[in-house]
């Protein structure tokens, strides 16, 4: 199918993309890698009256560590996660997820920042940023802001972002001793979009208990889902069975999934269980320093 007409801006810096995103005040979208956008173009299930591509901005593409954060560009493609050895050997949550979107002709032309801004409840990295506690920086032409990752998905397809916000970067608490996280995701072909799928982060003292806990969940209510109650349940105990029967039990209480092409109701909300259950012992097992 073909999509509507539109005007098509490629602007090269950050300030020139926003003032024309504020322009046309709401009718004109960011292009990153049109995986997601583009497609519902032609559905004509969006018109916008102008696309701003973000492709030829410079330093929206990067993958780096600095003494606080994990910081990543808007820009960056899904495949780069899967090709950094940083990612690889201290964020492997990030990396168990963009291994399994789609397939490597989407991971090379959809971005990180389109991933995470898009607001579908069953695109992958949202839950991860949601467990990793990250923040998202956004410009307008009034200013730079910076939303926690848990207050930005309000709604399916709706988050904080005002039609003028470009995503520029995402900032991920930088990885500590102790630390192991996981993406487990459920899916019927190779590539498809997730049944389900939960992300799990743990900090470990140095006693072996349990500092903080990270627990989200993918497709299975309105936005990817923060586990709060679950996270709280596992603060202060040991990594065992026992409290993570608890927390993905707690987990699940928190979805409203729907019957779909994808499967029953009640069987998603009974795959969050066991998802919950293997991604918080990959997690316990990496912070253990496993692999
Ligand atoms: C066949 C297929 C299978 C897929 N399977 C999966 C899957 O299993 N899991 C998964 O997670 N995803 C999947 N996707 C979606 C894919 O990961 C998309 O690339 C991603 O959702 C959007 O990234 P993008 O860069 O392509 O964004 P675009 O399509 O360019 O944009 C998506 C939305 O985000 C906005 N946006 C993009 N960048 C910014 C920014 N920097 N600031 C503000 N707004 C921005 C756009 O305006 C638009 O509204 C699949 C896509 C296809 C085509």
């Amino acid at each position: 199918m073909i999509p509507p007409r539109f005007e098509y801006f490629a602007p090269s810096s950050i300030d020139e993309a926003v003032q024309i995103l504020d322009r046309f005040g709401g009718e004109a979208k960011v292009l990153a890698g049109g995986q997601s956008l583009l497609p519902v173009m032609k559905l004509r299930l969006a018109e916008p009256r102008a696309l701003v591509d973000i492709n030829r901005i410079p330093d929206l593409a990067h993958i780096r560590e600095d003494a606080k954060s994990l910081r990543i560009g808007a820009t960056t493609r899904t495949n780069d996660l899967n090709d950094s050895e940083l990612i690889h050997a201290r964020y492997p949550i990030l990396s168990d997820a963009a291994y399994e979107i789609a397939d490597p002709l989407v991971r090379n032309m959809g971005t990180v920042g389109g991933n995470v801004s898009h607001g579908d409840p069953a695109n992958d990295l949202p839950a991860c940023m949601l467990a990793l506690g990250a923040h998202f920086v956004v410009r307008s032409p009034t200013g730079t802001r910076t939303i926690p990752a848990k207050e930005f998905y309000q709604d399916t397809f709706v988050t904080a972002l005002e039609s003028n916000e470009l995503l520029l970067e995402i900032q991920i608490p930088k990885a500590r001793p102790g630390q192991g996280n996981a993406y487990v995701k459920l899916e019927k072909r190779i590539g498809d979009f997730p049944i389900v799928g939960v992300a799990a982060n743990l900090v470990l003292t140095t006693k072996g208990t349990i500092e903080s806990a990270g627990l989200a969940l993918t497709a299975v209510g309105p936005t990817a889902l923060k586990a709060t109650e679950a996270e709280r349940h596992l603060v202060g105990k040991a990594p065992e069975d026992d409290a993570f029967q608890r927390a993905a039990e707690l987990a699940q209480e928190i979805t409203s999934p729907v019957s779909d092409l994808r499967g029953p109701a009640e069987y998603k909300r009974a795959m969050v269980r066991v998802l919950a259950l293997r991604a918080l012992h990959r997690a316990s097992a990496r912070a253990h320093g496993g692999a």
